[in-house]
């Protein structure tokens, strides 16, 4: 029997490159997305629900579970990011950040987790951004969300770990997807260049880090932020 996988988020950029990856390592995966239709092939479901309402979450993992049994590996993936000066951001902005890119990993793992420690066994991968290590300029609100999900991370890790359940974080470097298309040429250029190996990441890089993280290679990693970055944050 196939392990099940469930990634958020992964109608497009990072998230469907992490689908694509855990298919290819032999998973089954649920494909999460808010709008974004995913087709369902062989070894993919694509499933429509927004990660950031309870019910919508609740009923797809009653879903995943009345049809395949189980969740063998969550990747919390599903996130926004918004730039603005600090005295902009609006309490909607605010609250937007935190639910889409915070409350949703609450309510996902709160989800799973009975299965998983039902099961005596899973992984949890949640995906944080270097801004949440090291703040960035006008994203307060999603640095402020990306550091709660490595604070999320460790608390949960230790809670969980004679379950045998691992949860760790990848904190992804500048990653080009459509979450840059704000971003021109010369900006996208100027990052690069402040990037110590010069080029900018690819959904690929976040995905080979993830599937090291969630598999069996990596099952003595507990509670690690892998921050998979091109040197940007050392
Ligand atoms: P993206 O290309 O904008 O894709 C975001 C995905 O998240 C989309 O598939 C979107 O669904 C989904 N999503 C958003 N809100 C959702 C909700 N409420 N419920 C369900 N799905 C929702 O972004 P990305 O660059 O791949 O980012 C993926 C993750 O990596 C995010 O957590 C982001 O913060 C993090 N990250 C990205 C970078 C980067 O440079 N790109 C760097 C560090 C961290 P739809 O397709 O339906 O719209």
């Amino acid at each position: 029997m196939k392990k099940i996988a469930l990634v958020t988020g992964a109608g497009r950029g990072i998230g469907k490159e992490i689908a694509k990856k855990l298919q290819e390592d032999g998973y089954f995966v649920i494909a999460n997305s808010k709008n974004t239709v995913i087709e369902n092939t062989e070894t993919q479901m694509g499933y429509l629900a927004d990660v950031s309402n309870s019910s919508e979450v609740s009923k797809m993992i009653e879903d995943i579970i009345k049809k395949h049994g189980k969740i063998d590996v969550l990747v919390n993936n599903a996130g926004i990011a918004q730039q603005k000066l600090f005295t902009d951001i609006s309490e909607a902005d605010w609250d937007t950040m935190m639910d889409t890119n915070l409350k949703s990993m609450f309510l996902v793992t709160k989800a799973v987790l009975p299965h998983m420690i039902h099961e005596k066994c899973g992984a949890i991968l949640n995906i944080s951004s270097i801004w949440g290590m090291v703040g960035a300029s006008c994203e307060v609100h999603y640095s402020a969300a990306k550091a709660g999900v490595i604070g999320f991370t460790k608390a949960l890790a230790k809670e969980v770990a004679l379950s045998n359940i691992r949860v760790n974080c990848v904190a992804p470097g500048i990653i080009k997807t459509d979450m840059l298309n704000d971003f021109t040429e010369d900006d996208l250029t100027n990052l690069a260049e402040e990037t110590p190996l010069g080029i900018l990441g690819t959904p690929r890089d976040i995905a080979e880090a993830v599937s090291f993280l969630v598999s069996d290679k990596a099952k003595f990693i507990t509670g690690q932020v892998l921050s998979s970055n091109g040197g940007f944050v050392i």
